[in-house]
């Protein structure tokens, strides 16, 4: 897999400075999506100054929802390619939770192995985990803060392995390829 940057463009919109909410978001997308490609959207702000950042989980598998809206900064762009690319949160709950142990890993929390468990929790001012929160053995939780798919912004660095594969798996087994 490779990327290519296509083109920059400008919307001359004031009225998306904000992207207050998923209607807003909807209506850029029809306004201005380009299909088969990856869009990023700079803008001031995006849903709420919390997460500020925003995509569609596993964007690639449709022609116009590989959609990422970021603020000027780019925090969250990685983040929200781990997204588009198929990837849940570490924190994800949809399965039910992941135990800190990881024994039930394979079909809970982000269904992947090689990360953590992990509460959802945001950082506190130094950007450290602090959680006293007990999962149903419990067990405290160790997590990664610096997984790009916790919500610790300020330490994101690094995807694991499995996540790497499972983004690859999910690309090379979509229905439509982006060019
Ligand atoms: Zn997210």
């Amino acid at each position: 897999m490779s990327f290519d940057f296509c083109k920059i463009d400008t919307v001359v919109d004031y009225s998306f400075l904000r992207i207050d909410d998923q209607d807003e978001v909807e209506l850029m997308v029809t306004r201005f999506h380009k299909k088969r490609r990856i869009n990023i959207y700079y803008t001031n702000s995006v849903l709420s100054n919390q997460i500020n950042s925003f995509s569609y989980f596993d964007g690639i598998n449709k022609v116009d929802r590989a959609v990422i809206m970021i603020p000027m900064s780019g925090i969250g762009l990685i983040h929200e390619l781990g997204h588009t690319f198929g990837l849940y949160h570490i924190f994800e709950t949809k399965y039910g939770a992941e135990k800190a142990d990881g024994s039930n890993c394979k079909v809970s929390g982000d269904l992947i192995c090689d990360t953590p468990a992990s509460p959802n929790i945001s950082p506190d001012e130094d950007c450290t985990f602090t959680s006293k929160q007990k999962d149903e053995n419990g067990d405290f939780y160790r997590t990664e803060v610096g997984n790009y798919m916790s919500h610790f912004f300020c330490a994101h660095c690094f995807f694991t392995t499995e996540q790497y594969e499972k983004m690859a798996n999910n690309y090379l087994n979509s229905p439509i390829k982006l060019w």
